[in-house]
């Protein structure tokens, strides 16, 4: 478990920390379900009306953004520490990954590295396998490794999972700024889209659609990485948990439904790891790289990998593995 931590955690700290208040579960609730709704009416109201170009580019570009914030920060810098960053690019991440309106980043990486610390087993925040293996049990598990865990009142111990992050000015600093990014995020794109289109029906449209809608798909395909990324698909590697690589969510997670190779080498900047897999996040760090702005890079060794494949899978990215593959 160690393996998935810059450093590991503290052993004498206990995994949980007190409990959400009422209003903390209640905005939790208020913001998971409100962008669902919308989703839920969106389809209907886009027949017809009230979607233009300047929606979809928006709703587009904040998608992209905020979730490559926490595809590329929240997980594979702050939690994995994949690659190390200068402080203004792990500014610009942390800032970004919080306008993905999935929590502030302390709690977020704290929770993810509980996951990795006991993927799939008692103690996993977020397991789809939590009550057993019967479909009913299945059907239950889905639901709570989807949306379901984020209603639980217990909090994970950050002063345990994430005591670098504890000590950083820039990241605590950003991390009580999470209300203000998260007006942020749904006003953003209403300004951007009156300003285009100088009329406050084209904001209104603009904070429906790259607003209430972005983040609702967002979280979605996150929550699907949690949720069916370790239920189906394919698993090349031996992990000690039940991790799937799952193609169709390759492009819409940005290369983070290849989740059976993530756990496999977890702290790796790459998790398309094989030939054809793509990886839009992996290729960002790429070039992040070439400019100068992340260091100490770790990019998957492939021998490491090789000696973990499962039986009948065959090694996929022989002399490649530096490389990143499309995105
Ligand atoms: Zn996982
Ligand atoms: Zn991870």
């Amino acid at each position: 478990m160690t393996r998935t931590l810059e450093r590991p955690p503290k052993a004498a700290e206990p995994m949980l920390a007190g409990e959400k208040t009422r209003t903390e579960n209640f905005l939790v609730k208020l913001f998971a379900v409100v962008p669902l709704l919308a989703l839920a009416v969106a389809v209907p109201f886009a027949w017809g009306w009230g979607l233009s170009w300047t929606d979809i580019a928006l709703a587009t570009g904040f998608y992209f953004l905020t979730g490559l914030g926490v595809t590329i920060g929240f997980h594979r810098h702050f939690t994995h520490g994949a690659f190390k960053a200068h402080r203004a690019l792990r500014i610009a991440l942390a800032t970004t990954g919080s306008m993905a309106m999935q929590g502030p980043v302390i709690g977020w990486v704290a929770d993810h590295r509980r996951h990795h610390a006991y993927a799939d087993r008692d103690g996993d925040p977020h397991s789809p396998w939590r009550y057993g293996t019967t479909p009913t049990a299945l059907a239950k598990g889905f639901w709570h490794a989807h949306l379901g865990w984020l209603f639980d009142r217990q909090k994970t111990n950050a002063q345990r999972f994430a005591p670098d992050l504890l000590t950083d000015r820039d990241i605590t600093r950003i991390n009580t700024w999470f209300p203000a990014l998260t007006v942020l995020t749904l006003l953003a794109p209403a300004l951007i889209g009156g300003l285009i289109t100088l009329s406050w029906w084209g904001a209104l449209t603009a904070f429906f659609w790259a607003g209430l809608v972005r983040v609702a798909l967002l979280h979605h395909v996150t929550w699907s990485v949690n949720s069916l990324c370790h239920m189906i698909g394919e698993r090349p590697y031996a992990a000690r948990d039940k991790s799937t690589n799952f193609w169709p969510l390759a492009i819409a997670s940005m290369g983070e439904s290849w989740h059976n190779s993530h756990h496999a080498d977890p702290t790796g900047a790459r998790h398309g790891v094989r030939r054809g897999q793509l990886d839009m996040s992996a290729r960002l760090i790429w070039a992040f790289e070439k400019l100068g702005w992340a260091t100490d890079v770790r990019w998957p060794k492939p021998d490491r990998l090789d000696r973990k494949l499962n039986p009948g899978h065959h090694p996929a990215h022989r002399g490649r593995a530096t490389r990143p593959e499309g995105g």
